[in-house]
């Protein structure tokens, strides 16, 4: 199927690894020329030259920097000609105790995982209506649908956000002029950030991270993690022409993990 993103230009945020750049893949694949952020300027370079081998007809461009700054948002907007397609990703807080947090980190999830992703909609959106075609997709978690514990800062951002978003997304002159706003919850997915954390799962419990891996594994229904492909592939499927009519959904993508019905 032809998803209709050729020539489409895409703000992807915090794309140099893992689930940002799964998307960057599947849309620069689809045809979609493709703005892609990260902090380190090396591992972004590579990934950008890798998108360029992937797909030479489109343009790719790497604008390094923080996105949950102002600097970072600016740059990053600049450095698209227009924004039709805006996913809105970043690093995830760090895990803990609520009883540590301090207003300074509460403060550092919210601006990163809540207000960053509202800054870039408030910059992006009114324009996409005016065209006639938008797509802003949300990397939030499965964690806004089955709360961690251990992840206080992320429940508490990103449901800020996935609220937010809910209201937005409901306004006729967004959903009235094909500008869908949708928020994609991954579950276990094998990146960077996984690694890191079955490492500290595994070494907090006096396991290797190998076996701590294959008891997550075997919880899962799917038996695996995920992977970033295949993020991306419905990362992208949010934005084809055809999902003009998907709009302030929140799709969980977690091999079966989630034991609801709702
Ligand atoms: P990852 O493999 O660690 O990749 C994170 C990417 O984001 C890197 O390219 C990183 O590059 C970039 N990044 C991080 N903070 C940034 C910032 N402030 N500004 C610009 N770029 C930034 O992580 P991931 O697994 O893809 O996770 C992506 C998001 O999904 C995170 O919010 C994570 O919490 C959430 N999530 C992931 C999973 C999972 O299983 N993987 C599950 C639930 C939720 P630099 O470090 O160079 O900036």
């Amino acid at each position: 199927m032809d998803l209709g993103l050729s020539g489409r230009w895409a703000l992807v945020c915090a794309a140099s690894k893992g689930l940002g750049r799964g998307c960057a893949e599947a849309l620069v694949k689809e045809g979609a020329h493709v703005v892609i952020t990260a902090r380190g300027a090396e591992a972004l370079e590579a990934t950008a030259a890798d998108l360029r081998r992937l797909n030479p007809a489109v343009h790719v461009v790497a604008v390094a920097g923080d996105i949950a700054t102002v600097e970072g948002r600016t740059a990053a907007l600049a450095a698209c000609p227009q924004v039709d397609i805006l996913i809105n990703n970043a690093g995830g807080p760090p895990p803990g105790d609520f009883r540590d947090w301090d207003r300074a980190a509460w403060l550092a999830a919210i601006d990163a995982n809540m207000l960053t992703p509202i800054e870039l909609i408030k910059a992006t959106v009114d324009a996409m209506a005016a065209r006639g075609y938008g797509r802003v997709v949300n990397i939030t978690s499965g964690a806004v649908k089955a709360p961690i514990d251990v992840l206080g800062l992320s429940n508490g951002a990103r449901s800020g956000l996935t609220g937010f978003v809910a209201g937005l997304a409901r306004q006729s002159s967004l959903a009235g002029r094909n500008v869908t706003l949708n928020n994609l919850l991954p579950g276990a997915f094998d990146t960077e950030r996984l690694h890191k954390t079955l490492a500290a799962g595994g070494a907090k419990t006096g396991q290797s991270s190998e076996e701590f891996a294959a008891k997550r594994r075997a919880a899962i229904p799917a038996q695996r993690f995920g992977t970033a492909a295949e993020f991306g592939a419905i990362c992208a499927m949010l934005c084809s022409a055809q999902a003009g009519y998907l709009t302030g959904q929140n799709i969980l993508l977690d091999g079966g993990a989630y034991p609801g019905v709702y």
